[in-house]
């Protein structure tokens, strides 16, 4: 993140210990869910030498930690072709260690007030030997209930989570027919000002608004300031390509032209951002089907042509929160 509008943020008091032990990063809204006791279950990275520190933070909120395997992130390019199954790597994978065998790299964590869901707990495909270990399938399908994602959501994560065919994003844009509301806003989940973490089975799901709005209660209580600075960056315009490449503005989206100040890459997957350069030397954009027009004081800069790849699909598309 390279930004002002999205910089880290540390809240007042509530969870205040969590938001210091990760920097202003993480999922600190859904931290906030768990000891709420809104959110049954969720997942974490936490450095190797930050894991004492974490639990006695979790006790403090009566909430179980189990430590997974120590995550060590390469780039795929970097996995030799002898490990079996690295084709199905997506482009960050991760060495798995057991835990206690080294002082670097990152803890996967399940947290929870109820130690019996830990039964239920889904892992990651993590590089151990020279084998790829994946995750049962029909796991995957169930950890969203643990979650606490709703139905409505998992069953279209189901049958739109195919990268071979979809962009699930896209497919939820297709499938809202309300005016989006920025309770299901997924685009910021990997910064702190997010109030959901799944992918909503469209922009205006009842379900989501309903979760949303529950914990965003709750937080408005305790931290006001911080649902006012959320509140505000889920509402600026974004311009969504796929799942792992998407921009917001800051600006106003008006048809398919969205003006701005500043664009900003919220996306984790760094990567991905091709365009970051180019939109930091336009003040207008204008989506025409599967380009992009760029503008600079009412010129035409540059048109982006937008390919359509085989694997993980791009369907550009604009949208505004409210
Ligand atoms: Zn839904």
């Amino acid at each position: 993140m390279d930004s002002a509008l999205l910089e880290p943020y540390i809240p007042r008091n509530f969870c205040r210990d969590y938001a210091l032990i990760k920097q202003g990063h993480g999922q600190l809204t859904m931290f906030m869910s768990l000891v709420l006791g809104i959110k049954p279950l969720m997942d974490d990275w936490m450095p190797v030498k930050k894991v004492k520190e974490f639990r006695k933070i979790c006790k403090k909120y009566n909430l179980y930690v189990r430590e997974d395997v120590i995550f060590e992130n390469v780039n795929k390019e970097s996995v030799p072709d002898n490990v079996l199954g690295r084709e199905f790597l997506s482009t960050t994978s991760a060495y798995g260690h057991p835990l206690g065998s080294r002082e670097d790299g990152q803890v996967h964590v399940f947290i929870s007030k109820d130690k019996r869901l830990f039964e239920k707990c889904m892992w990651y495909p993590v590089i151990i030997g020279n084998r790829v270990i994946f995750q049962p399938r029909i796991d995957s399908l169930k950890y969203g209930y643990i979650l606490g994602y709703p139905e409505c959501c998992i069953k279209f994560f189901r049958k739109y989570n195919d990268w071979l065919k979809f962009s699930h994003l896209y497919q939820a844009y297709l499938n809202t027919k309300a005016n989006p509301s920025f309770l299901c806003n997924p685009f910021l989940k990997d910064t702190v000002f997010s109030y959901i973490y799944h992918m909503p089975c469209s922009y205006s799901c009842r379900q989501t608004i309903k979760l949303a709005n529950k914990l965003r209660n709750e937080i408005k209580k305790r931290e006001p300031e911080y649902v006012k600075i959320t509140d505000s960056r889920l509402k600026m315009p974004f311009l969504v390509f796929y799942e792992r490449k998407f921009y917001c503005f800051d600006g106003e989206l008006r048809g398919n032209l969205v003006r701005f100040k500043r664009a900003y890459f919220p996306a984790p997957h760094r990567h991905e951002d091709r365009y970051s350069a180019d939109f930091k030397k336009i003040d207008r954009l204008e989506l025409k089907g599967r380009s992009i027009v760029l503008f600079k004081r009412n010129k035409i800069l540059k048109n982006l042509d937008v390919p359509l790849n085989t694997f993980a699909p791009e369907y550009p598309f604009l949208i505004q929160f409210s």
